[in-house]
């Protein structure tokens, strides 16, 4: 059973990072930011479009690996509608999730990234996009890297 699961999150994985959902530029975004992580060579831009509170389109382009590009075709299509501070909660969710591997039912295909904890080089990548939406929610950083992390302060 367990085997079989890790297989589905395989394949969500897999088919997104080939066909990776709301890949493009969004020319009349007002939220940009550039998710880089260096060790892996994984670099995206994500852009929202943000209607006082509420993302209301998002997308991302760049290149890097399988994980971080499945991560961010999934992150786009999860912040959509939500706001602010809904985001902030889910990054807060997704990042337990990647670096204890608990995910509940509330994450929904999200949860295909659990199994990236085993892989502590990995959990960059899986939590990279999501660095680059919260500082685009927040209005804060244009630019986020993975190594710029003081992993004690999480
Ligand atoms: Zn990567």
């Amino acid at each position: 059973m367990l085997d079989d699961l890790n297989d589905l999150y395989q394949q969500v994985i897999l088919e997104h990072a080939k066909s990776p959902r709301n890949f493009r530029e969004m020319p009349g975004a007002n939220r940009v930011a550039q998710g880089r992580n260096p060790i892996c060579g994984d670099n995206y831009t994500v852009f929202l479009l943000m209607d006082g509170d509420v993302v209301k389109d998002a997308s991302f382009q760049g290149s890097g690996c399988a994980i971080s590009k499945a991560s961010a075709s999934l992150l786009t299509g999860a912040i959509k509608g939500k706001t602010r501070a809904e985001v902030e909660t889910l990054f807060g969710h997704v990042h337990d999730m990647v670096t204890t591997g608990k995910a509940d039912e509330s994450m929904g295909k999200l949860a295909a990234f659990a199994g990236v904890y085993k892989f502590p080089a990995r959990v960059k990548c899986a939590i990279l996009s999501w660095h680059a939406a919260k500082a685009a929610v927040e209005g804060g950083a244009a630019s986020v890297s993975t190594e710029g992390d003081d992993p004690k302060a999480e």
